[in-house]
Order: structure tokens, then C-alpha cells, then sequence
């Protein structure tokens, strides 16, 4: 089976290779205002938590700390190998989440849970399970709740895994990046095959169901055939669903990233090259391209999702939603990030600053963001398009009371190019993503974002879509 990748030529990729949003949400993050604060987000956690409310709850804790700096990396982290400092962070953490739950309806059903970092496993077993006690003494998990957590197997250990296990956990992401040693080192990962294989084995073992590997291509010293191997013997551990994100060498934002030496890393077309066969192998393996950078096998819930068009998009990635609405998202912790239809709001990126607005007795929100009813409209046409790869006029014309053609005329004349290209058909009622188009989906969406244009400065504020 050909994949779409094999269709596209240089010529299209140096067309399309141009720096976009993710969209893990829009409005995206650097139109977001100071003027909303705690104030705003208080008021809206009150607001929207006021009588029955039908959409579920997702709840994300971000556990900031690790040992060591992997080069690539582009989180939030805080790197230390003093241990008492986590123990301090979940006092405050402790403190953020009792103040929030005390303004919401705390019945609502937890659907998506996840611990994100930095390192989750930094934490003790003790402190693990104190954490997640914590949490779920607050909130409810619904019984087929997705409990996630991101794992790094260079430091997790089979005594941890047992206590998430116990916990009730059910979907471990493991990061893996590249097997290749030449690589890792120089992304000062070394996690050798054998580590990872150990890790998955034991997980296996211990009956958790889903399990995630997050890989990424464009790191230095990656080669077509390097890159081949790591994909195979990614497929051999046969991971539930895979993400593989294009590398961001961004130095101007993540200045510890000049280390990674530019005359290793591997040219445009090289890079296009390597995503164009690990496409392939994972489709020729079984895989399904959800969109952008992840694939799943058809029987995981993330497959299902595509194929019965649940497909959902938060600042986790691709998700699923569950049931009629798509989930409020509580992002708590250092630099976490909520959704709160209609509101997004981040909280401080530096550990002083979520400490200081704590003992102030404020909860920790730096910016955010209230969307109007113009936001709305193009944040639901570009979900349509990453999530379900295309768009019925007359859905969007019957909610939102437009008349699409006309209101996205500009829009629209923008995609003439790439409908030319074979990356989307456009009629009189429909939209429509080809299978090449879905690999370039950030493209079709950006024409409809209205603030791009404004946000394009000396340094691109976004990575490139390849
Ligand atoms: S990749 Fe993971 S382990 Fe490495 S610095 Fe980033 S968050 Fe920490």
C-alpha cells in the first residue's frame, strides 16, 4: 500500500514546509492577554461549574522536574537533583487544585486524566500515590476514564510502575525519540533499546492497556537508514499508538538547544525523507495516520475515535471525546495550560512565580483568554479540519447562523493553491482534506486563522508544519 507521504515531491514540500501553529488551540497561546488573571479564571471556574454542567472534566498535572536536560526538549522543565524540591511543589500543587475544586461541581465525571512533565516518575512511590489519593478524593473518575502518564524508562522503575498499576493507571507514554546511540548522545538521551524493551515487557506484564511510544525525526545524526531501523524496531514492541513529532530547533526560544551541533542536523529534504518512510512503514504495518504526528493501531480508542469521527484536539494532542461534548480541561501545576469552553488560561512558566501568586492566596494564572463569538466559529473550522480532515458548509452555516462561502471567501480563495496541489477539494458545499492534504493539515487550517498574520515577526513564533 502506498502512503500519502510517497506522493508529495520537493517541490510541494518546499512549497508547504512553512512555520504554522500545532493548534492545540485557537486562539493560540501568543494572542492570549495579561488582562485575564486569577480574577478572570476564578470567575469563569465559578460561571461554568453554576447548575448542571454536561461537559465532563479532563484534568492534567504537570510534574516539572528532571534530572537532566535532554537536548531536543522544548517543556517546561526544571531540572534539579534535589529531591526536597518535589515535595515542596506538591505542597503548592496540593494547594492549587483544593482551591479550584472548592469552586466547581465536583460530580462531574473525570473522563481524561494524565500526569505530564518533565518527569512524573522523579516523584517517589510515596509521593505518587499521595498525589493521586489527593486527586481522586477531589475529583471522580468516570469507570472507563483514560488515567495516562508519561514515563521516561531511563529512571522509572519496576516499583513504580507496580504502585501506577495499583493506582489505576491504564496508559503509560513512553519517551523514546530514536534508538539509534549516535543520536541519543548527541541529544544527551542515552537510552539504549535494551532499556526501553525491558520497560515495555514489564508493563505488559503488569496488564496496563495502552501503551504510547513518542519518537521524533529531524535530530542530529538521523539518516534515512538510521531512522528506518528505529521505526522497525519500534514496530517489533508494537506500542498502541505512536507520536512522532518533527524536531523544533528553535534556539532563539530554548537556548540550551545551541548544543545541538547544526551541521548534524539532517537537511529539509533528508527530514521530509525520513518522515515520508517511517509514514510508510507504519501504515504498511497496521498503523493509522490519525493526523499531523500521530498514528494508533485501528483497535485503539484514538483509531476507533478517527474512524467513528470523535476525534477531539486539546493542548494534550489528539484526543478522544467522549460522549456528546468535548471535556473541560484543568491544567494544573507550573505553566499548565486549561480550557474552559470558551476560556483558556496558563499559569506562571516559573516555579517563583506559581509559588509566590500561591502564598498570596491567588491561584497561579498568568494570561489567558476569552474567545469571541468570531474566535468560536474558526476555532470549530479548524478542529473540523485536523480532526475529521473536512468540512460540511451547512453544519457550520446551521450553527453558527453564517453563510460560509461568503464569510470565509479570503479563506477560502487562500486554499485555491493548494486545491491545485491535490492537498484539499473544495465545493460548492464541502471542504474536503485529501489523503496528501491530511499530512499538510496545518496548512489548511492556517488560512483560517485570523491572528496569523499578525503574529509573524524577525524570529518565526512557530516550528515549521514538516
Ligand atoms: S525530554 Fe523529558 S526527560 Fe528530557 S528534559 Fe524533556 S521532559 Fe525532561
Amino acid at each position: 500500500m502506498d502512503s500519502p507521504a510517497s506522493s508529495i515531491n520537493k517541490e510541494l514540500l518546499q512549497k508547504y514546509n512553512t512555520a504554522g501553529p500545532r493548534y492545540t488551540s485557537y486562539p493560540t497561546a501568543p494572542v492570549w492577554q495579561d488582562s485575564y488573571d486569577a480574577q478572570a479564571h476564578e470567575l469563569t471556574i465559578r460561571q461554568t461549574n453554576q447548575g448542571a454542567n454536561p461537559h465532563p472534566l479532563s484534568l492534567y498535572a504537570h510534574l516539572p522536574f528532571c534530572e537532566q536536560r535532554c537536548l531536543f526538549c522544548g517543556c517546561n522543565v526544571v531540572i534539579t537533583k534535589q529531591r526536597d524540591q518535589a515535595e515542596k511543589y506538591l505542597g503548592y500543587l496540593f494547594k492549587e487544585m483544593e482551591t479550584i475544586a472548592a469552586w466547581m461541581d465536583r460530580s462531574r465525571p473525570v473522563v481524561q486524566f494524565h500526569w505530564g512533565g518533565g518527569t512524573p516518575t522523579y516523584l517517589s512511590e510515596e509521593q505518587m500515590e499521595r498525589l493521586f489519593k489527593f486527586q481522586t478524593s477531589l475529583f471522580q473518575l468516570a469507570p472507563d476514564a483514560e488515567v495516562a502518564i508519561e514515563v521516561d524508562p531511563r529512571v522509572t522503575t519496576p516499583e513504580q510502575l507496580t504502585v501506577l498499576k495499583e493506582l489505576g493507571f491504564n496508559r503509560i507514554s513512553l519517551g523514546v525519540q530514536d534508538f539509534n546511540p549516535q543520536v541519543q548522545e548527541a541529544i544527551h538521551r542515552v537510552q539504549p533499546l535494551d532499556m526501553t524493551t525491558h520497560m515495555v515487557k514489564h508493563c505488559r506484564a503488569l496488564g496496563f492497556e495502552g501503551l504510547n511510544f513518542d519518537l521524533i525525526y529531524g535530530l542530529p545524526f538521523q539518516t534515512v537508514e538510521r531512522f528506518t531501523q528505529t521505526v522497525q524496531e519500534v514496530i517489533a514492541l508494537s506500542p498502541d499508538r505512536i507520536a512522532l513529532y518533527s524536531y523544533a530547533h528553535v534556539p532563539w526560544l530554548s537556548p540550551h538547544q545551541t548544543q545541538i551541533p547544526e551541521d548534524a542536523l539532517p537537511e529539509t529534504e533528508t527530514k521530509f525523507r525520513i518522515l515520508q518512510i517511517a509514514l510508510q512503514l507504519l501504515t504498511e504495518a497496521g498503523y493509522l495516520y490519525i493526523g499531523m504526528d500521530h498514528f494508533a493501531k485501528p483497535q485503539d480508542e484514538l483509531g476507533q475515535a478517527l474512524q467513528k469521527g470523535t476525534l477531539h484536539r486539546n493542548f494534550m494532542g489528539y484526543t478522544v471525546q467522549k460522549g456528546h461534548l468535548p471535556s473541560d480541561l484543568y491544567g494544573f501545576g507550573v505553566s499548565a495550560i486549561s480550557g474552559l469552553q470558551g476560556h483558556f488560561a496558563q499559569n506562571w512558566r516559573k516555579l517563583s512565580q506559581y509559588y509566590e501568586a500561591l502564598d498570596n492566596d491567588r491561584i497561579p494564572v498568568m494570561r489567558g483568554y476569552v474567545l469571541s463569538d468570531e474566535d468560536k466559529l474558526r476555532q470549530q473550522v479548524i478542529l473540523a479540519i485536523l480532526c475529521q480532515g473536512r468540512i460540511e458548509y451547512s453544519e457550520i452555516n446551521n450553527r453558527f447562523g453564517i453563510d460560509f462561502k461568503a464569510h470565509f471567501a479570503d479563506s477560502l480563495h487562500q486554499l485555491e493553491a493548494p486545491a491545485q496541489d491535490g492537498l484539499v477539494e473544495l465545493n460548492e458545499h464541502h471542504l474536503v482534506l485529501t489523503p496528501v492534504g491530511r499530512m499538510f493539515s496545518r496548512n489548511i487550517a492556517m488560512p483560517f486563522d485570523a491572528y496569523l498574520p499578525k503574529l509573524s515577526g524577525d524570529k518565526p513564533t512557530f516550528s515549521k508544519t514538516v
